[in-house]
């Protein structure tokens, strides 16, 4: 490629795609999409070819899948320098270091060459180094950088041809694999797409401009490049002009047609150059597309210039965007660094420290919850106050009217005369319905404990959240805590079920429920009348109504006391006996992932923010910070109509 084809072109052109190369090269395109070309073609479209044609160099070719992993080209014009090439790539790791290094699964590799010739041979290693030897493909990129004098401004993304028969040794669904990978380039608005079909095909339906219609129906980000247009079929010259005039399928972007060496061009080893004359002489010759060269649709020429203006175009368009996304993208990596920042210090001293206040905030955090005063999203309190109104719903529930006891107690008649009571029997009646109490209450403490435990398990969790072994340590208390407490609440609750055996009340509470229930009003003194009344009905129910009410506030009491007060007042005091331990460090181990997360978000912060040291090197370059940027002289903000050339 000859210099005199790029000198029309500002100057202003280079900075911009190095812009878009620092941040490439910082790997800001893990954290967002990049402007881009990526070039897509059915197999032996002709991609190699014209990427060749505009680079100089000799890519990979042969039949079958060669290009099996995205390969970035990065073309630059660099006056005074020697032909020079750079090739990185990430390099696998095998799963034993892998895993002894979980951090860096991959090493990047970068080989240098100022050999031409050696590009296939490198490119070749790579593939087989990602891909695996033969035929299969990887999502991993490669990237190639070429420094030359004649070289033009660009940098593209060359990606598998399409195949829909897998050959031999490939994977059945190879063909999925292939557009899956395409799609992951082409579906990025910052993507421009070069499509590249051959004029002898029917161009309206190939499976790359279908792709690409698909991911950009209106066709603002695609270009099509139509090949081979010498071996077009004769008589259907019109139908292949009618798609270069942009009358069949529409493209913002256009069509070009070019003419790159053909196999038997190859193979008589007629050079590049030579090639770029006789793509000339073609189109000025020829009947139909000699028209094309002064519409600026054919040659390779053509489009190098065209490719370059569209890139720097894209960018320009992007930057806003770009900036916006790099500012939101900042925003959430400070944040999650905080939030995983902070780790603890490494000297004793210090991490006795930081110990003690971690555990100081568990500690309040703990009394928080105990007093109901931490608002967390569903409050223990609200959950304790329904499990206890359940509790007094039962209650209410087995309340009775004890209807049948005059039969019953003829029935269990003992050595009385008629007419005479039994007290002992209505004892036995009240006992036994009072006892049916307790496995609902023992059900009630369990279903308590359980809210509970989940409730401090949450606290634990949130101010732990990066120490694992002292999580671990403190749901352990927690738990031996909350197993002790279970009992002695059990046996709390046992022996009131035990005391309720003897049936008790005293006079004035016993009388005014009596009255409650009867709407009568009785004194001390005419009690003895009333039971000649035999009425005991009456007074079973008003018994009844007492033990329920007494157990509706004694246990949620006992059930709150030992499970939540005392577990909370033991733990505060336990905690701060890890105090005590040696290993303070021990207790302080971060789990593996925080180190790794912060490590990476510190990485990611440093990319985010690169750009602003890297691209203000030249006075008037482009930038993608600062608010002088946003819509003013880099034009108007990603889809407008200025796209529309
Ligand atoms: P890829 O599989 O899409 O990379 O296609 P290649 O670039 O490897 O091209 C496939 C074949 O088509 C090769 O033999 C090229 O020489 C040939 N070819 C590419 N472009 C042209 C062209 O414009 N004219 C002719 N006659 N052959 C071409
Ligand atoms: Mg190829």
């Amino acid at each position: 490629m000859k210099g005199e084809v790029y000198s029309h072109l500002e100057k202003s052109i280079r900075p911009y795609i190095d812009l878009v190369d620092t941040l490439r090269s910082v790997g800001i395109q893990k954290d967002l999409a990049l402007p881009t070309i990526a070039v897509i073609g059915d197999q032996s479209s002709g991609k190699s070819s014209v990427l060749e044609a505009l680079s100089g160099i000799a890519l990979p070719r042969g039949t079958g899948i060669v290009t099996r992993c995205p390969l970035e080209l990065r073309l630059k014009k660099v006056p005074g320098v020697k032909w020079k090439a750079v090739l990185t790539y990430n390099k696998k790791t095998g799963p034993v270091r892998a895993s002894r290094l979980a951090q860096s699964t991959h090493d990047e590799e970068k080989i240098e060459f100022e050999e031409p010739s050696l590009v296939e041979k490198n490119v070749a290693a790579a593939q087989n180094e990602l891909a695996g030897r033969g035929v299969g493909i990887s999502d991993e990129l490669i990237t190639l950088e070429i420094m030359s004098p004649d070289m033009c401004d660009l940098t593209l993304i060359d990606l598998p041809g399409i195949t829909r028969v897998p050959v031999e040794g490939q994977p059945e669904d190879i063909g999925k694999q292939i557009k899956r990978l395409i799609m992951k380039y082409i579906r990025k608005d910052e993507t421009v797409n070069l499509v590249v079909v051959p004029c002898n095909t029917d161009i309206a339906t190939t499976e790359a401009l279908k792709m690409a219609q698909e991911v950009d129906p209106k066709g603002i980000r695609t270009i099509a490049i139509l090949t081979k247009p010498d071996l077009i079929d004769k008589g259907t010259e019109k139908t292949v002009l009618a798609i270069v005039d942009n009358r069949v399928i529409p493209l913002h972007k256009g069509y070009i047609m070019v003419k790159c060496r053909g196999q038997q061009q190859i193979d008589d080893d007629i050079s590049l150059e030579d090639a770029s004359e006789m793509e000339s002489s073609f189109f000025q010759n020829h009947d139909y597309f000699r028209y094309l060269l002064e519409e600026n649709k054919a040659t390779v020429k053509c489009l190098a210039v065209k490719l370059t203006q569209d890139l720097v175009d894209h960018i320009k368009k992007s930057l806003p965007q770009l900036q916006e996304e790099i500012k939101n993208k900042l925003w959430n990596v400070k944040r999650e660094l905080k939030d995983c920042e902070d780790g603890p210090p490494e000297d004793l001293e210090g991490a006795k420290e930081f110990l003690i206040k971690t555990l100081n905030r568990f500690n309040q955090q703990i009394k928080a919850l105990e007093s109901g005063e931490l608002l967390n999203e569903k409050t223990l309190f609200a959950q304790l106050r329904a499990e206890f109104k359940k509790w007094n719903d039962h209650l209410d529930s087995t309340k009775t009217s004890f209807n049948n006891t005059t039969e019953l107690s003829q029935k269990n008649r003992g050595r009385e005369l008629l007419g005479f009571s039994n007290y002992k029997l209505f004892e036995k009646i009240l006992q036994d319905h009072v006892a049916k109490l307790k496995a609902p209450a023992i059900d009630l403490l369990n279903v308590i404990k359980d809210i509970i435990i989940k409730q401090f398990t949450d606290v634990v969790s949130e101010c732990f959240r990066n120490y694992h072994v002292l999580q671990d340590t403190i749901m352990d208390k927690i738990n031996n805590i909350q197993l002790t407490q279970l009992e002695k609440a059990e046996k709390r609750i046992s022996e009131q079920f035990k005391m309720e055996h003897r049936i008790y009340t005293q006079d004035p509470i016993y009388l005014k429920i009596l009255k409650e229930i009867t709407n009568e009003t009785f004194s001390e003194k005419e009690l003895p009348v009333f039971d000649k009344k035999c009425n005991y009905k009456h007074m079973l129910e008003a018994y009844y109504e007492i033990v329920v009410q007494r157990l509706a506030d004694q246990l949620p009491l006992m059930v709150s006391f030992y499970m939540l007060q005392e577990t909370a007042q033991i733990l505060s005091t336990d905690v701060m006996k890890l105090l005590e331990k040696p290993d303070v460090h021990e207790l302080l181990s971060e789990n593996s992932d925080v180190s790794r997360r912060r490590k990476e978000l510190r990485a990611r912060l440093n990319r985010l923010t690169a750009d602003k040291n890297q691209s203000t090197h030249s006075g008037d370059g482009p930038k993608v910070r600062g608010h002088s940027d946003r819509g003013g002289r880099d034009g108007p903000p990603r889809g407008a109509n200025a796209e529309l050339t």
